[in-house]
């Protein structure tokens, strides 16, 4: 399969809530299916993006770091957005597997913060947002995603 990257544009914002409503406008357009990869250093945001993209997905259920359990599942209707945080771990084991499991279901969105040890696992048709730290309050957050998920990014880039 080709993949062609469709859409690359880069987002600046001024606080975690404003990081947070981009989070909750991409939530917004999940269909199911999609995998989602952040990029950034410790307090880049990742995890306030996703805290947004739950609410956006329509979930009411409480984000929260996962990195002590791993991996998070937030429910809305049918749809389940499993949020995995390979933080400082040597090996992905058996969450990795967990992974690969939802990778590709319909019924299932995959978001994944240090996702350095399960990239053999990622599809190269994901959304991948890079937040980097301008300073305390702003970040430069970048979107890429390949053309089959430009519908997550339109208006945005
Ligand atoms: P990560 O998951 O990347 O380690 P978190 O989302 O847990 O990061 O933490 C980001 C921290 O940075 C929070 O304390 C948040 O309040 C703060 N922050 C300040 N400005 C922003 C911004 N523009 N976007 C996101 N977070 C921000
Ligand atoms: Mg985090």
């Amino acid at each position: 399969m080709i993949t062609i990257t469709a859409m690359r544009c880069s987002v600046k914002t001024s606080s975690a809530n404003d990081t947070e409503l981009l989070g909750e406008k991409i939530g917004r357009r999940l269909k199911g299916g999609e995998v989602i990869e952040l990029v950034s250093d410790l307090g880049g945001g990742k995890t306030t993006f996703v805290r947004g993209l739950a609410q956006g997905f329509g979930s009411k259920d409480k984000v929260a770091s996962p990195t002590f359990t791993i991996s998070k599942v937030y429910q809305a209707g049918k749809l389940k957005m499993h949020h995995f945080d390979f933080y400082r771990l040597q090996e992905s084991g058996l969450v990795g597997h967990e992974l690969e499991e939802v990778v590709g279901s319909l019924d299932d969105i995959v978001v994944v913060e240090w996702a350095q040890i399960v990239q053999n696992v990622l599809p190269k048709d994901r959304l991948t947002i890079n937040l980097k730290i301008a300073n305390e309050d702003n970040r430069q957050i970048e979107f890429e995603c390949a053309s089959s998920l430009d519908y997550l990014l339109e208006g945005i880039c």
